[in-house]
């Protein structure tokens, strides 16, 4: 068994105006850090409009796909922009993430980093927003559901900020829990306790900024980590930001390296106990280049090392 590594160079071709910290750059220091090790390496599929009906409508993908600029780039909303070559880098974030729930799935490898760009817990069903287009990890986590014949799945989200969008597209699906810590107040405002989902399958634990590791790992050891195996997922999905690091620019969160490790390995932990190990964590933020960089090498390190 083995750790796969998913991206596609279309990745880089989401071009964004200098000076916005979602930038091709990020991708490209993920991958750095990853040279070298041993990983099963990939190529992200385009998602196909089928396998984003289960999250967005047509209407959603139409109208992206027609404020795609010829040259140049777009903004939705100031923080979030198109250019030509975004939809294809969106559609391979959505169809790693998918291609990760393959792999485990037929046993092709124990676990999988799709390390793409942009993220993608920010987008709600009909509305990109917050540098996201698509929801690309809920729409993995139907597609374990719809065609694999999965049961439960999990996906637990620590990245900073709150995946508003995932939670928007799976809160009405009790056979998907949706676990996330992130600061709170900070971008987008949504995550709080009392948002539970329609079956209590939305778990939302917010932080202070400045909360620091002891802060950080009492909330997953008391609540989501608990909550996590009590659910006793058939697979599970992490949204893997960094940018609670303490050298992000963004956020407050003060987290370090070994933070990073030691809830990757919490994860694999419940993987190991309900699911024989499958999991498929997909990159969300993370703006430090340098600590986002170090960040995600930790986090294979402990994929690689239990799904060895
Ligand atoms: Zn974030």
């Amino acid at each position: 068994m083995t750790t796969a590594l998913i991206t596609h160079p279309d990745c880089l071709a989401h071009i964004v105006p200098d000076g916005h910290p979602e930038r091709p750059a990020r991708l490209e220091s993920v991958l750095h850090a990853l040279e070298g090790k041993a990983l099963l390496n990939e190529e992200a599929p385009l998602a196909t409009d089928a396998q984003l009906l289960r999250v967005h409508p047509q209407t959603h993908i139409d109208a992206l796909d027609a404020t795609i600029p010829a040259s140049g780039g777009v903004s939705i909303d100031g923080d979030t922009w198109l250019s030509p070559g975004s939809m294809r880098a969106a559609r391979r974030c959505a169809g790693g993430a998918i291609h990760g729930v393959d792999m485990v799935m037929s046993g092709a490898a124990q676990n999988a980093f799709v390390a793409t760009r942009p993220p993608g817990h920010h987008a709600e069903r009909a509305q990109a927003m917050g540098f996201c287009l698509l929801g690309s990890i809920a729409a993995a986590a139907k597609h374990a559901l719809d065609h694999h014949g999965l049961a439960r799945v999990l996906i637990f989200d620590f990245d900073v900020h709150h995946g508003n969008g995932t939670q928007d597209l799976v809160q009405d699906d009790a056979r998907i829990a949706y676990l996330s810590s992130h600061q709170m107040p900070l971008f987008p405002g949504t995550g709080d306790p009392s948002e539970t989902g329609v079956a209590g399958n939305v778990h939302n634990v917010p932080l202070r900024s400045g909360a620091g590791s002891a802060e950080f790992r009492a909330a997953m050891t008391d609540h989501l980590l608990p909550a996590a195996h009590t659910f006793a997922p058939e697979l599970v999905f992490v949204s893997a930001g960094f940018d609670a690091h303490r050298d992000d620019p963004l956020a407050g969160l003060l987290l370090s390296e070994a933070d990073f490790a030691w809830i990757t390995g919490a994860l694999c932990d419940v993987a190991d106990a309900h699911c024989g190990g499958r999991l498929v964590s997909c990159l969300e933020g993370g703006y430090d280049l340098h600590a986002l960089a170090a960040s995600a090498a930790v986090h294979v390190d402990v994929l690689i090392a239990r799904g060895g």
